[in-house]
């Protein structure tokens, strides 16, 4: 079939990066007939026997769903993740309360993040359009010839021309280099004050060892772990805490007083030696956001992924809008053609409402939010997913939960956040109608 488009069939869209967002993106580009080349840092990660990364797996929804189906690739991960309908939340006493992500039916699913970047690799590669380079550390680029000078790992520098560089390299860009350089290009970089820590709970004669179809979080006021389910039933736990508590601990016997103390039915889940042993295997990981804008440097490069706006992992958004980018992206190509001078133009000048600075509220309001969600206890934490529940089940055109509107929708952050601003304010007022009613019925039946 011929690919679709008048204007680029022949340009090179060089992808810098190819992690999720990048080895994605490069089946977009392909399927429109683009020339892609992929460069990316690391080995083939196909063939490499350890993978690094940032999270061993993640929470896929809608939006990163509806990015794969378009490249025909949803099924083929859906198949092979866990779903989770609920999240299943550990009190301290060890009781545990489902509390249903959405309506009946609705689920997010826990993805491998290695195998998901492998299959979109192979996915890419099968177009003949596509070339996969890796060890090509991207090291310079000029924005006005396109020219990139890339790393090799023998010591030898290569240098690439492209029509168009699409910088998916990551929260560390070394594309955005190039942006800092400029004049009115806005930039932001923050460090959480919390880390993160990867546990594996094994299965437990050849099960899962806590029921598999539920993201598990156990919240401790200013500190929680989460644990999702992995093909091999396995859990993968992730701690999230200050620095400074993680670097309290320095003993194997101050690892299980501090789990008896806040986890103590994880315990005999993970292990006691498991638990001494891999809690000083690795220190615990640094978590960025990053804010910047524009996403674009004339119609030569744009920023898309963590690149673009890397967030705090606690809405499990950052590669769901990663991949959204590249609808979005998909959706102005249309749009314009495929004419990537007018589309750029265009875009900026005439219609704003697409403006590539789309999701920069992700960060700016949902991150604030997002932390907030580390500092509550799980009773808290239940009450306010219950009340939210029941005011969405008994006014479900009104009242939509914030995590709803993010995880099962395509909204756009900064509209689902502002409608949640809005939304409190109605809660509140009906609050405070309700108690006023109840107070003057008091009065009443107190004089009558
Ligand atoms: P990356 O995954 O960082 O990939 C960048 C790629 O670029 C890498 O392959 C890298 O090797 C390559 N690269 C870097 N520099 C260069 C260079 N100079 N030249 C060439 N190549 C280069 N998101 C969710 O949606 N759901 C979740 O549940 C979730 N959980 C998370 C849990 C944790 C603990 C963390 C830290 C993040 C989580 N995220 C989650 C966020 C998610 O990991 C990121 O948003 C996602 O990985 C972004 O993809 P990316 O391709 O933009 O960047």
């Amino acid at each position: 079939e011929e690919p679709s488009g008048t204007h680029t069939k022949r340009k090179v869209v060089a992808v810098v990066g190819g992690g999720l967002v990048g080895s994605l993106n490069a089946c977009y580009f392909a399927q429109r007939g683009f020339n892609v080349e992929v460069f990316e840092t690391r080995e083939d990660i196909r063939q490499a026997k350890i993978v690094r990364g940032r999270s061993i797996n993640l929470a896929l929804s809608h939006r990163g769903r509806q990015a794969l189906k378009h490249v025909g690739m949803e099924e083929k991960i859906v198949s092979q993740g866990i779903p989770m309908h609920a999240r299943m939340i550990h009190s301290l006493s060890g009781k545990q309360s489902p509390i249903p992500y959405g309506k009946k039916g609705q689920y997010i699913l826990s993805v491998d993040r290695a195998n998901l970047n492998k299959e979109l690799l192979t996915e890419a590669e099968k177009y003949p359009n596509a070339k996969l380079n890796f060890d090509h550390k991207l090291q310079d680029w000029s924005p006005e010839t396109g020219l990139m000078t890339f790393a090799r790992s023998d010591g030898s520098t290569e240098h690439i021309e492209a029509d168009l560089i699409v910088g998916c390299d990551g929260a560390f860009s070394a594309i955005r280099k190039q942006f800092l350089r400029r004049s009115r290009f806005n930039y932001s970089q923050t460090y959480i004050p919390h880390g993160y820590m990867e546990l594996t709970m094994p299965p437990i004669d050849g099960e899962f060892a806590m029921k598999p179809n539920y993201l598990h979080i156990w919240p401790r006021n200013t500190f929680m772990m989460i644990a999702l389910p992995n093909l091999d039933k396995t859990f993968t736990c992730t701690l999230f805490m200050p620095f400074e508590e993680f670097e309290k601990i320095t003993s194997g016997d101050e690892v299980m007083e501090f789990f008896q103390k806040y986890f103590p039915d994880t315990i005999p889940l993970i292990g006691p030696d498991a638990l001494r042993r891999d809690y000083f295997r690795l220190p615990a990981q640094a978590m960025v956001s990053v804010k910047c804008s524009p996403y674009h440097i004339g119609d030569k490069c744009v920023l898309m992924g963590d690149a673009a706006h890397a967030v705090v992992p606690f809405y499990g958004q950052g590669m769901n809008a990663g991949f959204e980018d590249c609808i979005v992206f998909d959706e102005i190509l249309n749009q314009f053609d495929e004419d990537l001078s007018e589309c750029f133009h265009k875009r900026t000048k005439k219609t704003p409402r697409m403006s590539w600075r789309y999701e920069s509220s992700i960060d700016a309001d949902l991150g604030g939010s997002l932390q907030m969600r580390a500092h509550v206890n799980s009773k808290w934490f239940l009450f306010r997913k219950h009340v939210d529940n029941i005011l969405h089940l008994l006014m479900p055109k009104t009242i939509i939960p914030l995590y709803t509107m993010v995880t099962f929708t395509r909204t756009r952050y900064h509209k689902a956040v502002e409608r949640w601003h809005w939304q409190d304010k109605v809660k509140h007022k009906c609050f405070l109608s309700l108690s006023l009613s109840l107070s003057v019925l008091q009065i009443w039946t107190a004089q009558s």
